[in-house]
């Protein structure tokens, strides 16, 4: 390597817990072209670590090499660190680790026909002839046993043996194709399938539970405006039922390398708009693929954090992408306990169109009951018939909605505060529909609303949010990061809708369904609760003992 490029690439500190050892190792398999992968930690990892691979194996000659710092097989002229395609680029993991802690190794490459062990030895490499199969085991012992105040910064065993399994699921779902156990003073701790398919990958690292919620991303590919380059974006992310108390389920690779950026996190997040309850997190693996030109690697020793030059452009295709999955969904179906314990799966609608069952009625003025192929639908009349408001008024935040003049105005006696908020929301108001004039320092006058409101009453709402501004902040906290205007829609959607309990006309509900049936996100409520339940006939059927 060029000594001018080994100084480019800025030296850091590698190892400093055993999971960055786990991370390392592993890492390093998988650049060696392993199709499974066994790690194995005892002692959360300080005691030992082992990490065999069946990958291509190291020359005897190139062992010693491989031990010396800023050596690397993988790059040797300053152009490749454009064009990496490789895990590891920066030659210093074996030397760090072998500088605190027993490293020893048995490998043997596809070039050679005995394989070698060895042992590092206070800097000195001892080796000797072994018969092995084509690969690599790498043997970590008393990691920080010679550094006591390093050691002392370790957590439990418990905590860094699970740090060691987290440091793994991320390398996993980068290379579905490859198979990964982690064992854990011998129980296994993760294991994925390594058949090539990034749900079930996914699944191994999320858990079986979210299977039935997780929902296919499909390949979406933006172009950037400005160079030209593609990027692609496809993978599984979580249903609007789903979901979870933090960000940490939210995994994004680029070119294969799992990162973590906040940024794409967050647009994920975006993405679900109202389809989580407020708080809510979603889950989601997303395999983002930009041009290697376009993305730096190097920004950071263990290389989780990345510059992304066409972030903006990411961002969006990570929007476009999961927006499209959440918009195809399929009718997943609340589950439900049925006494035996047993959650009853979900089924999918199989196409059925929400306007075409067959309505049989209202159950305690609070669920439409219908019917179609599948089985029998209860649909909870509020949650729906707050998404579809809900997606009237966004569409009106984009389009402009149809306004429906008041017979008379109306005079909104408000704080002073309020006066200012609605001048600045000014443009947002008169999209969503509202005329509204300053008529004094603390009254409004309200000329027109939003057309899908016009006989919901949507002016005591309107009187009711804009009197909260007043009381500290600007009164509406349901959604964060959200303008205004957009949570007031959030709140007008709720406070407007039908409520259980009110009893509607068979021409309502049939309206409801059809309203349902076009909306986009028509799975859920804008709370995230389920808009609708499915008894599928099979699940019927197990119930009466038919099956
Ligand atoms: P880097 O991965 O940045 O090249 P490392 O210090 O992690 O640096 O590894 C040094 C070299 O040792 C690698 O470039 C590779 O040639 C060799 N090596 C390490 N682990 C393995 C393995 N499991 N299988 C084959 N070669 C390996
Ligand atoms: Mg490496």
């Amino acid at each position: 390597m060029e000594p001018h490029l080994a100084a480019k690439i800025a030296a850091g500190e590698v190892v400093d817990r055993p999971a960055s050892v786990v991370k390392e190792l592993v890492e390093n398999a998988l650049d060696a072209g392993a199709t499974a992968i066994r790690v194995d930690v005892e002692g959360g990892g300080a005691d030992r670590i082992v990490v065999a691979d069946n990958g291509r194996g190291i020359p005897a000659a190139e062992v010693e090499l491989a031990f010396r710092r800023h050596a690397t097989s993988k790059l040797s002229r300053e152009e490749d660190l454009d064009t990496l395609c490789t895990l590891g680029f920066r030659g210093e993991a074996l030397p760090s680790i072998a500088a605190v802690a027993d490293v020893a190794c048995a490998t043997r490459s596809a070039t050679e026909q005995v394989g070698l062990e060895f042992r590092i030895d206070g800097g000195s490499l001892e080796e000797r002839p072994l018969a092995r199969q084509v690969g690599t085991t790498m043997v970590v012992e008393r990691l920080f046993a010679r550094f006591p105040a390093r050691r002392k910064f370790l957590r439990s065993r418990g905590a860094e043996a699970a740090a060691c399994v987290q440091v793994v699921q991320p390398l996993a779902l980068a290379f579905p194709e490859v198979q990964m156990a982690v064992l854990v003073d011998g129980r296994e701790g993760f294991r994925s399938p390594g058949d090539g398919d990034l749900r079930g990958a996914a699944l191994a690292v999320l858990g079986r539970d979210a299977e039935r919620h997780l929902l296919q991303v499909p390949a979406t590919v933006l172009v950037d405006d400005s160079g030209g380059d593609a990027v692609e974006v496809s993978g599984v992310c979580s249903a609007g039922g789903y979901h979870r108390s933090s960000r940490t389920a939210i995994h994004v690779l680029v070119n294969r390398r799992p990162v973590q950026n906040r940024s794409l996190s967050f647009a994920v997040v975006e993405a679900y708009g109202s389809a989580l309850p407020v708080g809510r997190q979603p889950v989601a693996v997303l395999d983002v693929r930009v041009p290697p030109s376009a993305v730096d690697f190097n920004v950071h020793p263990s290389k989780l954090e990345v510059k992304l030059l066409r972030e903006r452009t990411v961002y969006a295709a990570i929007q476009r992408a999961v927006r499209a999955a959440l918009a195809r969904e399929e009718w997943a179906v609340a589950s439900w306990s049925d006494g035996g314990g047993h959650a009853e799966s979900t089924v999918s609608m199989g196409g059925e169109r929400l306007a075409e069952l067959r309505l049989l009625g209202q159950a305690g003025g609070t669920y439409l009951i219908a019917e179609g192929d599948a089985g029998v639908y209860l649909v909870d009349q509020h949650a729906a018939h707050e998404r579809v408001l809900l997606e009237a008024l966004r569409a009106g935040l984009v389009r402009r909605s149809e306004r429906q003049l008041l017979l008379e105005p109306v005079v909104l006696d408000v704080p002073p505060e309020a006066v200012g908020v609605i001048e600045s929301a000014a443009a947002e108001l008169d999209h969503l529909g509202f005329d509204l004039d300053v008529f004094g320092p603390r009254q409004l006058l309200l000329r027109a609303v939003p057309g899908v409101l016009a006989a919901r009453q949507p002016e005591r709402v309107l009187a009711a949010a804009l009197a909260a501004v007043g009381s500290g902040g600007h009164g509406l906290v349901v959604k964060e990061g959200a303008s205004w205007v957009e949570q007031l829609a959030l709140v007008l959607a709720c406070k407007t809708a039908v409520r259980a309990g009110d009893r509607l006309s068979e021409t309502e509900m049939l309206a409801l369904l059809r309203q349902l049936g076009e909306a986009e996100l028509c799975r859920t409520c804008a709370h995230g609760r389920p808009t609708a339940i499915l008894l599928s006939h099979a699940h019927l059927e197990r119930q009466f003992g038919r099956r």
